[in-house]
C-alpha cells in the first residue's frame, strides 16, 4: 500500500497548556524510535522554544515588530501577525513541501482563540496539510481538569474545537508529573468513564440550574467519542500511549517505516 507521508500532528491547547513543551518532548520521543521528524513554530509571539524549528513563522512576522509598527497592544499584534501569515502563506507552505520528514508536529499561538476561532487558523492548517493525513491533540492541563466542572468545560472546548479544525482528534491531559496519586487515579476515573464525570459535574457545579443530570451525561458521553491520554511532557511518561494513540488515527495503528 502506498502511504502518503509526511503525517501531520497539530498541537492545539489554551494558553500554557504545555503545546511548545510537547511538541519538544513529541520531537525527542519521535526522534528516539528512529522516525523522522520535524517541527513547524506557528507561534509568532514567542521568545524562547525548547526545540528548533525547522520552519518558523517569526521568519515573516514578528508579533512584537507588528505592536511597534502598527501601534497595536499585544492581543491585537496576535491577531495582526496570524491574519498576515494567512496572507503570506505560500512561502511558509514551501518551505513546509520541502521538508523531508515523516512526521511534521505544528505547534500553534499560545492563544487558542487567536488560532482556532478566527478565520486565518483552520485556512494555513488546510494549506499546508493540503491531502495529507493529520492528527490534532488537544490539551488539557491535568492540574486545572482535577475540579469536575473544569474538565467538562475543557471537554466542551476540545469539541468546539474539533468543530472549528476538523481532523481527528485526541486529547492529550498534560503536567500529570504535578499531580499526586490520588489526583492521578481521581483524574484517570473521570476521563474513563463519563458516568462518573457527569455525577461529579452535577455535584460541583451550579449547572444543573440550567441541565438535568441526564442531559449531563448525554453531553459527557458523546465528548468521551474523543480518546484521551494523560502525560507529562517533562518525564516523558505517557508518551508511548500517545504515540499508539496518533498512530491509530493515522496509519491504522501499523508503524508504516
Ligand atoms: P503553551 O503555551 O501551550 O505552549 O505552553 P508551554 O509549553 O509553554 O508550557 C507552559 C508552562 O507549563 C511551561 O512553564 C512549561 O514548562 C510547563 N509545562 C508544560 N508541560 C508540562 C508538564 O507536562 N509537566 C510540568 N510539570 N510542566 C509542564
Ligand atoms: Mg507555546
Amino acid at each position: 500500500m502506498v502511504v502518503k507521508i509526511p503525517y501531520y500532528i497539530i498541537v492545539l491547547g489554551t494558553a500554557g497548556s504545555g503545546k511548545t513543551t510537547l511538541t519538544s518532548m513529541l520531537m525527542n520521543y519521535l526522534d528516539s524510535h528512529q522516525m523522522d521528524v520535524a517541527a513547524v513554530n506557528l507561534d509568532p509571539a514567542v521568545e524562547e522554544l525548547p526545540y528548533n524549528p525547522d520552519v518558523d513563522i517569526r521568519e515573516w512576522v514578528d508579533a512584537r515588530e507588528v505592536m511597534v509598527k502598527r501601534g497595536l497592544g499585544p492581543n491585537g499584534a496576535l491577531i495582526a501577525s496570524v491574519d498576515m501569515l494567512a496572507l503570506n502563506i505560500g512561502e511558509l507552505k514551501d518551505e513546509v513541501d520541502s521538508l523531508k520528514s515523516n512526521y511534521i508536529i505544528i505547534d500553534t499561538p499560545g492563544q487558542l482563540e487567536i488560532f482556532a476561532f478566527r478565520d486565518s487558523g483552520p485556512v494555513v492548517l488546510r494549506t499546508i496539510i493540503g491531502d495529507s493525513k493529520a492528527v490534532s491533540l488537544f490539551l488539557i492541563d491535568g492540574l486545572y481538569a482535577l475540579k469536575p466542572s473544569n474538565l467538562f468545560s475543557a471537554m466542551l472546548l476540545s469539541a468546539s474545537t474539533f468543530f472549528r479544525i476538523k481532523y481527528p482528534q485526541i486529547n492529550v491531559f498534560t503536567k500529570i508529573d504535578l499531580l499526586s496519586e490520588a489526583e492521578y487515579s481521581g483524574l484517570l476515573s473521570m476521563i474513563e468513564n463519563p458516568e462518573e464525570l457527569a455525577s461529579r459535574v452535577v455535584e460541583d457545579a451550579d449547572i444543573n440550574l440550567m441541565w438535568s443530570s441526564e442531559e449531563v451525561y448525554g453531553l459527557a458521553e458523546k465528548l468521551y467519542s474523543f480518546e484521551s491520554v494523560p502525560v507529562s511532557n517533562n518525564s516523558g511518561q505517557g508518551f508511548d500511549d500517545l504515540y499508539a494513540l496518533i498512530q491509530r488515527v493515522l496509519a491504522g495503528g501499523e508503524d508504516y517505516l
